[in-house]
């Protein structure tokens, strides 16, 4: 059966890193993005490159009828959904909950749990065997925070982060019958662009030293979890939250 994956947000960090393994390994990519259409198309021409298959589609996955557009795009243009990747993820900047508004909160659960909410269900609808598909793979990306919470920082994005993990097991539960294993990795800190958008470029440097590991990941290595969390070889895991954090 061909493999078909999409993964949200692919044009840089983890998605991109997900986005390149994922074609080594055989499986046709769909990436999406929100504005940085270069960086999506350069992350695509490498693919293609090499000799495998991709396309880029901007979508935000914050608006329901861009994911819906999304998945007939892929429908039509590389085949049936196997493995669903939920990435796309946003921060805003460090703030502590006194000075949150509910416009910014709207925004961080939005694109962080709605959006996976909603692509989870258009790959639900194709993959399940109850609607007659052949089954798949889903892995949402969550985060360390959603343990640590992140005080002083971003207690809203942690919190959609919890959100995340409990989607992720009721789901899994849900589909367990249906051919469809749902897990989830929860990064810890990761040397990615994510941290300048939370109005600190050089996080990673600063908290290092807290991480058993003293030092950040890299995005590959997050995104050896998620194709390990996709693949045949983890046949009989479902419901899990992978931490690869260093040991945070
Ligand atoms: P990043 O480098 O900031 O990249 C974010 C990606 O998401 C980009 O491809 C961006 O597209 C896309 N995106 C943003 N909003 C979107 C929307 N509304 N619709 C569709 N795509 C959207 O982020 P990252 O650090 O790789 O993070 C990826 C995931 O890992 C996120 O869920 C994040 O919460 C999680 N995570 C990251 C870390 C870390 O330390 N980096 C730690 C834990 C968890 P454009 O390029 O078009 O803007």
């Amino acid at each position: 059966m061909k493999k078909v994956i999409i993964i949200t947000g692919g044009s840089r960090g983890i998605g991109a890193a997900t986005a390149r393994l994922a074609a080594e390994d055989g499986y046709a990519v769909c990436i999406t993005y929100l504005r940085n259409e270069d960086a999506a198309s350069a992350v695509v021409r490498k693919i293609l490159e090499a000799g495998g298959e991709a396309i880029a589609i901007t979508a935000d996955v914050s608006v329901e009828a861009d994911v819906v557009r999304l998945f007939e795009r892929v429908d039509a243009e590389l085949g049936p959904v196997t493995a669903l990747v939920n990435n796309a993820g946003i921060l805003e900047q460090q703030a502590r909950v006194e000075d949150m508004d509910s416009a910014r909160l709207s925004r961080i659960f939005a694109t962080n749990v709605f959006g996976s909410f909603i692509c989870a269900r258009e790959a639900v609808r194709r993959m399940s065997t109850r609607h007659g598909g052949a089954g798949g793979a889903i892995v949402n990306v969550s985060s360390a925070a959603s343990r640590i919470g992140s005080p002083g920082e971003y207690v809203d994005y942690a919190a959609a982060k919890g959100a995340i993990d409990t989607f992720t097991l009721g789901l899994a539960k849900e589909v367990a019958t249906e051919g469809i294993r749902v897990n989830a990795v929860r990064p810890g800190i990761i040397y990615t662009d994510i941290h300048a958008s939370g109005g600190e470029p050089n996080r990673v440097e600063r908290v290092k030293g807290s991480i058993p590991m003293q030092r950040g990941g890299q995005p590959e290595e997050v995104a050896q979890a998620i194709l390990w969390l996709l693949s045949d070889g983890a046949s009989y895991t479902t419901g899990a939250l992978l931490d690869v954090a260093g040991g945070r």
